[in-house]
């Protein structure tokens, strides 16, 4: 396909720039695809509410005790995501995945880059 039906505008309502989009999903330009990438980074960052130490301890209990059981294997979810062998295992909550930000509820164990797509959810 030829580059040229990726050019657009920037999505910005206040900029009128020109621009190559890099995918076709991109909708802003280049600057201010950037500062979007980083204000929704930091909004992800502040809905995440942050552990207490005894919460993390208790996590990371779990994912122990499921080496020891599994070895360092995640076991998927659901039929989305299929069991594999991982190393960086995490354990979540099983219900709401952090959205209530209550601690001490029933965990599992997942793969780290599979938790942190159910936690943006
Ligand atoms: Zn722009
Ligand atoms: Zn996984």
């Amino acid at each position: 396909m030829p580059s040229r039906s990726l050019r657009r505008a920037c999505a910005d309502v206040t900029c009128r720039v020109t621009f190559t989009a890099a995918t076709p999903d991109q909708r802003y330009c280049p600057s201010h695809q950037v500062a979007r990438d980083q204000a929704e980074d930091l909004a992800r960052r502040a809905r995440r509410p942050r552990a207490s130490y005894a919460e993390e301890q208790r996590r990371r209990a779990t994912v122990e005790a499921h080496v020891v059981i599994y070895g360092w294997w995640c076991p998927g979810w659901g039929t989305d995501h299929q069991p594999h062998a991982s190393l960086d295992l995490t354990a979540h909550h099983v219900e709401a995945f952090g959205r209530t930000g209550s601690e001490g509820g029933p965990l599992a164990v997942l793969c780290r880059s599979y938790n942190s797509t159910l936690g943006d959810r």
